[in-house]
């Protein structure tokens, strides 16, 4: 990173993501003081050549900077120690896709920068974008809240793609985020045990798309369809895009069909999506929308489009089959860490042995009572297990099971008796992992082990 290069930078938060931003802006020129609150990632900076330094104790008038990692609060329920000091100093805070994004506009403004948000398939339509572009022979780089750190990335050139992953909580450290694309998927109540309130958390995520060169935006809810009338307002170029409406200018599907409206009138036939590789589902036609606007805007061709739309293999933990015993298919949807994401999985599937649970999200599983009907038994695990039971209530069998190894155990053994065939065991459990995993990608691995080491269970996918 050159952009702060003779400048005194704090970096707080050093898990995953924040000793590359140390050692980037390192290698940029930069002085660093690096901390943590746990004391083996200090231990282990230190072993990667990052100088480390209890930043309670700087003299925060020093610094130019505090890059602060994703995860430590900056607001909500309160700012953390590090945030308190910087601001009291006058001291700006960022995260390191701000810093990305002022690297990309010092050394190559040009370079084609796709940011994704949304509540929901942020990380499906950031692979699949990065898919399709690579599908069509572009150089791509894919990274943020999906894979790697950006710092990590290729440093920005003319020609070389980004495609980057955003959560709230990097959109809330990039001040100046301008991609040339900016993707709003969606917006529904989650993660507001930081934002405070909806109405904060989608103030952030608009922040993302007002920054755009392009913004891409969802119509299917109330506040995207806010958000794309105060970017009309502002004059800014706004592509809409829709699955369960007709538009009058932008891109949408009826009946598995990808229509362009291009304004008075105007609509045009694209092609056929009977699903995007192995994905299915009106919310994948959601994120290959958006997938198609994206890469239209960096002059793919239709054609080119669909053609890496259907060559797409899928992302780990996300309604990824992994098994079959018999007529019944086991599959992994542990990245359903809310009750909405949940429901996309429980609608795909018409009987269900359902493994549920983990650390609650404040709003349940109330909103999924239209789909009770297809639970033939929930395993419950975690801490949630009570609260669930609970709104399960007479209308449908469950037991609490407690870990996923039993929960697997128990839902085979019922599923595999199951007289009405084909049935599916699945793991989408409306749920953060926290309480039992490091996160929904141990999860899954824990899910897919117990899985294959049932007797005679043919694995499925790699
Ligand atoms: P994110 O990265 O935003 O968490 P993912 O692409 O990893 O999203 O998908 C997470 C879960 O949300 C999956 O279980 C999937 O079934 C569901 N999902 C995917 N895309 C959408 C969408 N556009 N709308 C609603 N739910 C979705």
């Amino acid at each position: 990173v050159s952009t702060f290069a003779g400048k005194t930078v704090a970096v707080f938060g050093l898990g995953g993501s924040g000793i590359a931003t140390a050692r980037a802006l390192i290698a940029g020129g930069a002085s660093v003081l690096a901390w943590d609150d746990n004391p083996e990632s200090v231990a282990r900076a230190g072993e990667e050549g990052v100088e480390t330094q209890d930043l309670r104790a700087a003299n925060w008038k020093d610094f130019d900077a505090l890059v602060l990692a994703p995860g430590v609060p900056l607001t909500h329920p309160r700012p953390h120690w590090s945030v308190e000091l910087a601001r009291a100093a006058g001291v700006e805070i960022i995260g390191d896709i701000e810093l990305f994004a002022r690297e990309r506009r010092a050394r190559a403004p040009e370079a084609p920068f796709i940011a994704v948000t949304g509540t929901n398939g942020k990380s499906t339509t950031t692979a699949l974008i990065a898919h399709v572009l690579k599908a069509a022979g572009r150089d791509v780089q894919m990274g943020g809240n999906i894979g790697r750190a950006v710092m990590t990335l290729e440093p920005p050139a003319a020609g070389r793609h980004y495609v980057v992953e955003c959560s709230s909580y990097q959109i809330d450290l990039a001040p100046t985020l301008d991609p040339s694309a900016g993707i709003l998927l969606n917006l529904s109540p989650d993660h507001l045990d930081r934002h405070g309130t909806i109405d904060d958390y989608a103030a952030i995520k608009e922040r993302l798309v007002a920054g755009s060169d392009t913004a891409i935006v969802g119509m299917d809810d109330a506040y995207c369809r806010a958000v794309a009338a105060r970017l009309d307002e502002a004059g800014r170029k706004v592509m809409r895009i829709s699955v369960t409406q007709t538009l009058e200018e932008g891109f949408f599907a009826r009946d598995a069909e990808v229509m362009r409206a291009e304004g008075g009138g105007r609509t045009e036939r694209l092609f056929m999506l009977q699903g995007v590789g192995s994905l299915r589902g009106r919310h994948n036609a959601q994120n290959a929308l958006a997938a198609l606007a994206a890469c239209l805007s960096c002059g793919l061709t239709i054609e080119e489009i669909r053609a890496g739309f259907e060559s797409f293999p899928g992302l780990a933990h996300r309604m990824e089959q992994v098994g079959r015993f018999k007529h019944v298919l086991f599959i992994n949807d542990s990245k359903a860490t809310n009750a909405d994401a949940a429901a996309r999985a429980l609608s795909s599937f018409p009987r269900i042995y359902w493994i549920a649970g983990g650390l609650p999200k404040e709003s349940g599983i109330g909103s999924l009572r239209p789909f009770f009907g297809r639970i033939a038994k929930a395993y419950l695990v975690g801490e949630a297990a009570p609260a669930f039971a609970a709104t399960l209530g007479e209308a449908t069998e469950y037991e609490i099971s407690g870990t996923i190894a039993a929960a697997v155990e128990h839902a085979a053994r019922d599923a595999a008796g199951d007289p009405a065939g084909e049935v599916v065991v699945l793991l989408s459990p409306a749920c953060a992992s926290f309480d039992q995993f490091r996160n929904f990608e141990v999860r899954g691995e824990a899910f897919r082990q117990a899985v294959l080491s049932l007797s005679g269970v043919e694995p499925l996918g790699e």
